[in-house]
């Protein structure tokens, strides 16, 4: 530990900070934020989406691509996708031409899951009530995929807004069901495993402890869960939300913990959207233990957001030259971004 003035210090001038779940660098230039801020913040308007969009292939009775038609769904909606990057039924075969032309067929189910049959909501904009039921369905979706014996993970995850690729504003997420744990999840696994093995302790268990007692990386809690910007943070204001006790995936939350879930996923997501005063774009997805069978007793609950904005609502984070030949590099540090997001209310800025 170092005494903490040389933390402040530090904190002041380039410095490198270490990522214990992927075990990777990234570069953090606070004195760059000291450049003029510029950008003007106008709150964008009330969206003119309507509530339902009979062009929307995820909207209640309406057919999609295929000519099957949605059901007049009242909660949450889950197909197949129509058009999905991953098939059940593929033979089996491998390639490797002297270690450096290497391909393995891939075995994988990908299902759509709409949040809500209203073409116009999005998580923030949803009662408690409601996002508990999509908690509840991703647990129902868990349990179901995970008794296929070949599937050996499963990544929920959502991209919210055109910023972040999402072709159709009607909220939804995508659940990927697949044989092969892929390059994040190995990295997390591996570095959980290693540290249960040498610490005897789970690594975000640990973590979350230090983040409580030191708080200045802490943006909101309640009894079940804790949101926190993560001291190796890439993007400006990603968080980490980490289930305070020690579950291994969603199928192991009791009733209290699912609303617990869904309770803090509208006030991150509101204090989302406040920030810029914009619906705020973001990756975020679920790691939760592999499906292989095996307890896991490694792997801890978490979700990672990812939003690309920087300074407003037009103003993003480009991960380009140092970021793709070196390492990801930020500006602002993970303690100012922690301390701006814990200011905001919880109360939606188009609330009034
Ligand atoms: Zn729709
Ligand atoms: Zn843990
Ligand atoms: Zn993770």
């Amino acid at each position: 530990m170092f005494p903490s003035d040389f933390k402040h210090h530090m904190f002041d001038l380039p410095h490198r900070r270490y990522n214990p779940l992927t075990g990777e660098w990234i570069l953090v230039s606070p004195h760059r934020a000291r450049r003029p801020w510029q950008g003007q913040q106008e709150p964008s308007a009330r969206s003119d989406c309507p509530d339902y969009d009979p062009d929307c292939h995820l909207c209640p009775g309406n057919s999609r691509t295929g000519g099957i038609r949605n059901p007049d769904y009242r909660d949450t909606l889950v197909f197949d996708n129509d058009f999905p990057a991953l098939l059940p039924d593929i033979p089996a075969g491998e390639m490797d031409t002297g270690g450096l032309l290497k391909a393995t067929p891939e075995k994988g189910l990908c299902r759509v899951m709409c949040f809500s049959p209203r073409h116009d909501l999005s998580l923030p904009q949803m009662a408690p009530a409601e996002i508990q039921k999509v908690v509840d369905e991703w647990v129902r979706q868990f349990l179901e995929l995970s008794k296929l014996g070949w599937i050996n993970h499963i990544q929920i995850f959502e991209n919210k807004e055109a910023l972040m690729g999402a072709s159709n504003p009607h909220p939804h997420c995508q659940i990927w069901a697949h044989e092969s744990l892929h390059n994040e999840a190995v990295k997390e696994q591996n570095s959980l495993r290693a540290w249960l093995d040498t610490q005897g302790q789970c690594l975000l268990c640990q973590y979350l402890e230090l983040e409580q007692s030191d708080g200045e990386r802490l943006v909101l809690e309640n009894d079940d869960f804790s949101v926190l910007v993560p001291y190796w943070a890439v993007w400006p204001f990603e968080t980490l939300l980490i289930s305070k006790r020690h579950r291994t995936g969603l199928d192991q939350l009791s009733t209290g913990e699912r609303s617990g879930l869904a309770e803090i996923l509208k006030r991150l997501t509101t204090r989302y959207d406040n920030l810029f005063q914009t619906p705020f774009p973001y990756s975020m997805g679920f790691h939760q233990r592999p499906t292989d069978g095996a307890s896991h007793e490694e792997s801890h609950l978490h979700a990672h957001f990812y939003p690309p904005l920087l300074r407003s609502a037009t103003i993003r984070k480009f991960m380009v030259g140092f970021e793709m030949l070196g390492t990801p590099m930020r500006d602002i540090t993970a303690e100012i971004a922690a301390a701006r997001l814990r200011e905001l209310p919880d109360k939606h800025y188009l609330d009034g």
